[in-house]
């Protein structure tokens, strides 16, 4: 099964992909990761885009393009994959549709996490990860368990991303309005979109994408 997560900043899509990964074995394809590996690791593609994300805008689109199609062709992708942050622009759109086809797959769905605007700094501003398992956290909707410490792994390390902030959270916002809610309509037109309400508590849209996906009745 190939799905893509759609929404805004801040929306949940990498929550709910890690978790749809670690259900049902579906690879879980964050470009934004892969971008934040390239620059981690001094990679040619991480020193281009660097200040890009920093900034909030997007990466242009045929460096993405080629990222995500070397992704897709590799072997653990043919059980099944979650995007989560391509495409962004309708042309990223149209080149996903001719990757697929020239692997021989398809996409089965498009969710839509629906989300409040208004909430999302809030959201994006509490976010740390642990840097040794990549376990997500929120200062105020899900705080370790024990002060500084993983539930996960235990380990004691954690991250902020450059780009969590007001300021950086408004150009990603307008990229988001002008340049991604134009694929919402590019693929309801072929009957593959879906909707689930992302301002719901993490289990609740956990549940409800299942029921989205047909993966529960
Ligand atoms: P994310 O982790 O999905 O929020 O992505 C972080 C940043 O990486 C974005 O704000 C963009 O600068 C860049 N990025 C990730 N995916 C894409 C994409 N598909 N197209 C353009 N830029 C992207």
């Amino acid at each position: 099964m190939n799905i893509i997560l759609l929404g805004p900043p801040g929306a949940g899509k990498g929550t709910q992909a890690r978790q749809l990964e670690e259900k049902y074995g579906l690879v879980q394809l964050s470009t934004g990761d892969m971008l934040r590996a390239a620059v981690r690791k001094g990679e040619p593609l991480g020193q281009e885009a660097k200040a890009i994300m920093d900034r909030g805008a997007l990466v242009p689109d045929e460096l993405m393009i080629r990222l995500i199609s070397e992704r897709i062709a590799q072997p653990d992708c043919a059980k099944g994959f979650i995007l989560d942050g391509f495409p962004r622009t309708i042309p990223q759109a149209q080149a996903l549709d001719k990757m697929l086809l020239n692997v021989n797959s398809k996409l089965d769905a498009v969710v839509e996490l629906k989300v409040d605007e208004g909430k999302l700094v809030e959201r994006v501003a509490g976010r740390f990860t642990c840097a040794k398992c990549g376990e997500g956290y929120h200062d105020r909707f899900k705080p370790t368990r024990a002060p500084g410490v993983c539930d996960q792994c235990a380990g004691t390390d954690f991250s902020r991303r450059a780009d969590d902030n007001a300021e950086a959270m408004k150009t990603r916002l307008k990229a988001y309005r002008d340049e991604t809610a134009p694929i919402l309509p590019y693929y309801a037109a072929r009957g593959v979109l879906k909707a689930v309400d992302g301002m719901a508590p993490m289990p609740d849209v956990f549940r409800a994408l299942e029921g989205a996906l047909g993966l529960v009745v």
